[in-house]
């Protein structure tokens, strides 16, 4: 097989055809010797001068052949060593010149070229990697500690030395144990422990990997710091919770202060009789705000102390059926028609199913044609399937629908989704809302885990 420079390699080199060579280069030493013979021989009339002659002149080309073979050998070994001496010490730049492309030993030179670049390509990828992998622990966020079999520190990153407060040279090498790490190193993979560590505490992801080098077991260890995801998650929840407070209560407040300033005003100018009904009406709307507020924060309650649940097996099919049975406002038609026993709390999910039915029937009254609710059930492999459907107004163009307090109801509270998604998804199930295909109105689908179903 020809390499790059299109020499033969000796890995690929038939023996046969090294045998034949040496079969060449040994006819090729002797054949002066035995032309000489061979005259010698013939010719028996020869002085002795002339025989001597002749011996002295077949010897000589024999040595001559000998040595340029010789040279060319030797040349070719010599390079082949220092190519190999070169390559022992790291060196894999040097090449080795290649002028006969069918000598053996020229081509184990060539080979030994082959050789030289696949190294140095390894090496040249090796560093790439390291590199690589190198820029990768300092990037990354979480901390990386690498322990060999005798419990020794071998390599930490930047976010593992910040947490150890510590320079890299004056804990690697040193004994984990004795630096604190015995419960976080000794922790298994995919769990979570809360670690002291010298630049504080909190709580860690552990991440674990295992594996042979130089004949030694090492570990590799990453934590991730949940506290900081977690509490970041809980900073925005505590924002939104807020925006959403401060907005409701201004929206009850504003209206009833400058209502009661107005009220005031009047009282001071007009007298009681004609102040009267102006009074009355400012006294309702404050009264209704006040309502307002207060349904609202009963919502709030209801979303924040989700009670506990209670489980039971019951009649899916039969809590659908009563729960159609409690809307008057509108005939609701039940298309499913299976059994199907389920596990869960009965009165969470009624209510769940509550809601959308309420949600569908107001959005089907809100059109002003005529339109149909109806609900329908499945089961499939996996889980059973609750569908209700509407021909009402069609969903909001907005990505809030579940984002408590969102509602565009004059009346509405922004309850009901928020607290079907969180109940549905405590049974391990999931709820959404969608547009009919092709048609006026929406679908919701609620989907409960076949575990749960018989
Ligand atoms: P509320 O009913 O008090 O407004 P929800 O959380 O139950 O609170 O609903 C939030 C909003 O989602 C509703 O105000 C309405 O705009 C929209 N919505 C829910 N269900 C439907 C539906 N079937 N068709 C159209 N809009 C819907």
């Amino acid at each position: 097989m020809p390499d790059s420079t299109g020499v033969a390699t000796a890995s690929a080199m038939h023996p046969r055809l090294l045998r034949r060579r040496a079969k060449v280069w040994a006819g090729c030493f002797a054949a002066p010797l035995a032309v000489t013979g061979f005259l010698l021989a013939l010719c028996d009339e020869l002085s002795f001068a002339t025989r001597l002659g002749l011996l002295i002149t077949g010897l000589s080309g024999s040595l001559l052949v000998g040595r340029l073979l010789g040279g060319r050998l030797l040349s070719s070994l010599a390079t082949a060593f220092d190519l190999l001496a070169s390559l022992r010490e790291g060196d894999y730049g040097l090449r080795g010149h290649v002028r006969w492309r069918r000598d053996p030993l020229q081509v184990l030179v060539a080979d030994i070229n082959a050789l030289s670049d696949e190294l140095r390509q390894g090496r040249r990828k090796r560093t790439e990697a390291s590199r690589f992998l190198g820029k990768t622990l300092v990037a990354l966020n979480s901390a990386v500690f690498v322990i060999d079999d005798a419990g020794a520190l071998r390599l930490i990153n930047p976010a593992a030395r910040r947490l150890l407060r510590a320079e890299r040279t004056a804990v690697v090498g040193r004994d984990a144990a004795e630096l604190g790490l015995g419960p976080v190193l000794a922790a298994a993979d995919d769990t979570i422990v809360n670690h002291q560590f010298p630049a504080g505490k909190g709580r860690w992801a552990v991440r674990r990997a295992s594996w042979y080098s130089d004949g030694r077991g090492h570990t590799l260890v990453m934590l991730h710091d949940l506290s900081a995801a977690l509490s970041e998650e809980e900073r925005r929840a505590w924002q939104r919770l807020i925006r959403v407070l401060s907005h409701e209560l201004n929206n009850s407040l504003t209206p009833i202060g400058s209502l009661a300033g107005s009220l005031a005003v009047l009282l001071e100018k007009e007298s009681a009789e004609m102040a009267r009904q102006p009074l009355l009406d400012g006294l309702d709307a404050i009264g209704r705000r006040a309502a307002a507020l207060a349904r609202f924060l009963s919502g709030y309650g209801r979303l924040a102390r989700l009670p506990p649940q209670q489980r039971t097996r019951f009649r899916l099919d039969e809590l659908l059926h009563r729960v159609v049975r409690l809307e008057h406002r509108l005939g609701i038609d039940i298309a499913g028609s299976r059994p199907v026993t389920i596990e869960g709390d009965e009165d969470q999910l009624g209510q769940v199913f509550v809601n959308l039915l309420r949600n569908a029937v107001e959005a089907t009254l809100a059109r002003v044609a005529e339109g149909r609710v109806w609900v329908d059930w499945q089961v499939d492999v996996d889980d059973v399937l609750v569908t209700i459907d509407d021909e009402g107004v069609g969903l909001p163009a907005s990505d809030c629908l579940f984002v408590p307090f969102f509602t565009t109801k004059p009346e509405g509270s922004g309850i009901g989704l928020s607290l079907s998604r969180l109940i549905i998804e405590a049974h391990g199930g999931t709820v959404e809302l969608r547009s009919r295909h092709g048609a006026p109105g929406a679908q919701a689908l609620i989907r409960l885990p076949y575990g749960m179903a018989s």
